[in-house]
């Protein structure tokens, strides 16, 4: 049964992205991701990490808190 004209060359990781099956092949092209889609995922995610700003924090200068605040 086993014919090595038919045999796989290719073999399945495991998708850093989503943990998924990913054909570790020439035929595709996002290895080791399982997809375009999943590599984009990754890239995006260490991005934010790297550019992340403190976005949550309120300016100083903004007197519009508690009305009773201001002379
Ligand atoms: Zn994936």
């Amino acid at each position: 049964m086993t014919n090595p004209a038919e045999a796989p060359k290719t073999r399945l990781v495991t998708c850093p992205a989503c943990g998924g099956a990913s054909l570790y092949s020439p035929a595709n092209p996002w290895r080791p991701f399982c997809s375009e889609r999943c590599k984009q995922q990754d890239l995006g995610a260490w991005a934010s990490e790297d550019f992340r700003m403190p976005a949550d924090v309120p300016p100083d200068d903004a007197p519009h808190g508690d009305p009773r605040t201001k002379n």
